[in-house]
Order: C-alpha cells, then structure tokens, then sequence
C-alpha cells in the first residue's frame, strides 16, 4: 500500500513551486498576501523567513540565497550583489558552504527589484534551496588553476543548464539533491559528502575520468559516499547527473523526509542495484573503476594566497573570510578593488572564503595587500582560514544557539590566544544538529543545544573531534565524545585541546585518534 503523501507532499504535487513567483510578484506589487501555505515553497527562489525574538517565523524579513552557477561573480555580477548587499539586506552577506552568497533582512516589496538586478547580470536565485538540484559544488579556479586535472565549467554549466530548462520535471523531488563536480587536485568540490559527485583524475594514459560516488551526506543521517566502482568519462557525466537525479525523484522517500535522501535509497538498494538503475537509465554500460583516485586532504583543499594562472600574464589570489560573514560595506570594497587592479571577479570556495580571479601578475600584490589591510588575509593563520560556521538561531528557524557573531568572536580570541599555532586545523561550529557547517568533518567540531551550566540553562554545544574528508576509504565522520561545554567556555575549550594537541605531539596523527 502507498504511502500518504505528506501536507507539504500534496503541496508540492499541486503546482510548480518554481510558478510561486508568480504570487510572490503580487504580494510586492498589488499588495496581495502571500498565503501562509506558499511561503515555504518560497524556498525554491532561495528564500527563508526569519525568525522573530519569540523564535517564530517573521514574515516581513527573508533570507535570500543567490545561485552561483560556478561559483563566481564577474565584475558586473559583484557589482550588483554589492549594491543588493547596501540597499536591500541592511549589509549583511554571507558566503555559505555550497558557493553561494546569502543576504537578509530580504522584504518581499523588494522582489521585483532585485530580480530585474539579478537578471540584469544572468544571475538567479531559481534552484538556490528547496527540494530538488542544489546548486552544484565545485572548484572555485576551473579554467584557471595550473595545475588542475580538468576543466569543469562546461560541464557544470551544461548539467546545471539542463536542470533549469527542464524544471517541470526536476523540482518536486522527494528533498533536496546535491550535486558535485571537481577537475582540480585540491578535489574541493568535498565530493565525500554530495548526494552524486563526479571526481576527475586522469589514467596512465592521461585519458580523464571522473571518478563516481553516491549517497554522501552530513546532518543527522550522515554517511560519506559509497564509490560507485564505476568511472564516467567527460561526455557522460550530463547522463549520469540526469539519470540519478530521475531515479532519486522517483523512488526517493516521500512520506518521511528524514529518511528522504539519496543515501537513504542507497543504504536501501546497495550501490549495485543503484549503478544497474543508473545503466539501465542512460542505455549504455559505464567503465569499471574499481581503484579510487588519490585524494587530497580536507584541511589542504584551499587556494589561498597568489597563485600563478594557466593563462600567462594572469593570477588568482586566495583570501579568508571571517566565519563567512562580510559587511556590506566591504562587499562593495571588493567590487572597488577589483575593477581597480582589473581583476576578472570574485570566486567563493566551500570553505566560506573567496578568490579573486584574472589578475595581472603585477597587480597581483597590490591588490592582495589592499584585501589585506580590509581584514582579508591572503595568508590566514588556520583559524581564520578553516574555522566555518553556519547561520544559527540569528536568521534560522532550527537554530538553537546563535553561531555566526559569536564565531567570528572565537576567531579572534584563538588568534589573540595562540598567534604562532600553524597546524592545519579545521573547526566548524553549528547552531543545531542539522549540523550546516559540517562540525562532522571537522578537527574539532562543535553542534549547538541548550544546556545547564552553573544552575541556568544557556546556549551550549557537544564536541565533536576526529573529522576529516580524503576519498571514500579515509575519511572519517567526527565522534561526538560526550562532552558539552556553554558557549561562555568554548574558547577555554579549544585552548585545553590545542595544548593536549601541542603536548602529546597529535599533530602527527591529527585529532583522529584523539
Ligand atoms: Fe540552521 Fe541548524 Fe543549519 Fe545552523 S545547523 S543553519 S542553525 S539548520
């Protein structure tokens, strides 16, 4: 017997959610409420209610995520996402951890504008949330990277492209579907944790493939990808992307959206009956793989500092951000510097920081110091460098503590506390279970609850150590070790850990045997 679909399945099944616009339009300019039924499928331009002081959805302000096809924004795109940023989100921008830029204080009055601002530039919002492709992780430097294996940005375009086109077909799958598709040796697409995601390497013979995994994920049902044993060459991987994500619409759980993900019907059907599915789907055989490609490290995927690009005469420089979050008035500073030194645009990693992109070799400096002296570093020591944190109860409707102002605080403190510390470290701190900044694959990591401390009940998080991402046979979920410390100790915290790590010498082994 089937299954009932849930309210929000029957609402989905009703209408398109991508035609929501339609009313969103009304709403702004006729001043015809959106009903309330609707406003969650707004999740499908990217768009969130924020949450009130009572912790309930505020309908006047919205979080609003705009897709980056590739990661990037060329100098026009930043200038209009800067001037979004001031006029429109009360300067207040954050880089996620899927390559996309998320502005608040969002009112739907707003809308119409800031779609003509978007599409003024061919940037969108369709397809930056809801149930149904992501946006689609991938290398930040495609194209430009001296060393990289492959270039991917045709490809991406071409899947991301195809989705859109067809969005009757591939918006109303049973959750969300993340994709992955990385040419570049630093393998930051973190294909590990997609949903589908295709690696690039090349064989003996220099011939490129990519290498296939399916069923990553963090939250509460994480797992790190099965390899597939399978290899798709470059003019398959458009087949494959398709076929997956066909097959997770249609046998993907519908009654239960914990259970909704395509590691769900992984676990499910085994990653046999998933690649026969997938064959039988694109009509052809795929190319046994049955050795994993060598993959890089979690804590070395960044492209921080100059680099020299593919192309002669051309640099990309890497800079961190703190915790993701840059004021307004910086965002615009970027776009200024930028076209000052004529640089091509800016690129955002998954790691929450940036590159910018086409520089002239001689510029390359200049421009690097002037980020510099904003609060970008171009070197960051490792916590300004890989410390990410999610939204939190700021903006989130699930946030239990807040994250975002409060890590950016930590990370100076650690830097204040510990200015000579040089290990590659990564720390993520999250707002609740839902686990968004990836504490799971984290050194040390840190998910938010309430907890008593002291006889009060405060804002605290459980400790996660022992995280990491390198390919499917060595990477490892974080353990939670059954301590939780308030928000008020997490630095003292990280400090104890940090001295243990100094003392006993665990850099050798990193916090895995911690
Ligand atoms: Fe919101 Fe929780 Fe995700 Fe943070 S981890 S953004 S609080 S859902």
């Amino acid at each position: 017997m089937m299954a009932e679909l849930s309210a929000l399945e029957q609402l989905k099944a009703s209408r398109n959610p991508l035609r929501v616009v339609e009313d969103l339009y009304k709403e702004a300019l006729e001043g015809i409420p959106l009903s309330d039924e609707y406003i969650g499928l707004l999740k499908w331009y990217g768009m969130y209610p924020h949450i009130n002081k009572d912790g309930l959805e505020d309908k006047k302000y919205f979080m609003k995520r705009i897709k980056l096809v590739d990661a990037r924004m060329n100098l026009e795109q930043l200038k209009v996402m800067s001037e979004i940023g001031m006029k429109y989100a009360q300067g207040l921008v954050d880089f996620t951890t899927r390559q996309n830029v998320q502005f608040h204080y969002i009112e739907i009055k707003d809308i119409p504008a800031i779609f003509d601002l978007l599409s003024s530039v061919n940037l969108t919002s369709r397809m930056a949330s809801g149930d149904g492709p992501r946006p689609i992780m991938t290398c930040p430097v495609s194209g430009i990277d001296d060393g990289e294996i492959y270039d991917v940005a045709k490809l991406l375009k071409e899947v991301d492209t195809y989705f859109d086109k067809n969005d009757d077909r591939f918006c109303n799958f049973p959750r969300k579907y993340k994709i992955g598709i990385s040419g570049c040796k630093c393998h930051c697409a973190a294909h590990e944790v997609q949903d589908v995601a295709f690696t690039a390497f090349k064989t003996k013979n220099d011939e490129v493939l990519f290498d296939l995994t399916i069923g990553g994920g963090l939250s509460k049902s994480k797992q790190i990808a099965t390899r597939a044993n399978r290899y798709v060459k470059p003019e398959q991987v458009l087949d494959v992307a398709v076929a997956c994500a066909e097959i997770f619409r249609d046998n993907g759980n519908r009654s239960n959206r914990n259970k909704a993900r395509v590691r769900h019907l992984l676990n499910d059907w085994g990653i046999e009956k998933f690649v026969e599915e997938i064959e039988k789907a694109i009509g052809y055989k795929l190319q046994i793989g049955e050795v994993e490609p060598i993959i890089a490290s979690y804590e070395n995927r960044n492209h921080f500092g100059i680099n020299k690009q593919q192309q002669v005469g051309l640099s990309y420089v890497g800079f961190a951000t703190n915790s993701g979050r840059v004021a307004g008035e910086d965002f615009v500073k970027f776009y200024e510097i930028c076209s000052k030194y004529g640089a091509g645009g800016v690129a955002l990693t998954g790691t929450q920081n940036f590159i910018v992109y086409d520089i002239k070799d001689e510029f390359a400096q200049s421009l690097a110091d002037e980020f510099e002296a904003l609060g970008y570093p171009y070197k960051p020591n490792p916590f300004r460098a890989r410390l990410q944190s999610c939204t939190g109860k700021e903006f989130c409707k699930f946030g239990i503590t807040e994250t975002k102002e409060y890590a950016k605080k930590v990370v100076v403190e650690l830097e204040n506390r510990f200015p000579d510390f040089k290990e590659d470290l990564t720390i993520a701190i999250s707002g609740c279970g839902n686990t968004c900044s990836h504490p799971q694959i984290a050194d040390i990591g840190f998910v938010g609850g309430m907890m008593r401390f002291d006889g009060e009940r405060v804002e605290g998080y459980d400790v996660l150590i022992g995280g990491n991402l390198e390919g499917t046979s060595k990477s490892r979920i974080a353990r939670k070790i059954g301590v939780k410390v308030p928000a008020t100790g997490v630095v003292d915290y990280i400090e104890s850990l940090l001295n243990d790590y100094k003392t006993d010498n665990l850099g050798q082994t990193r916090f895995k045997d911690y």
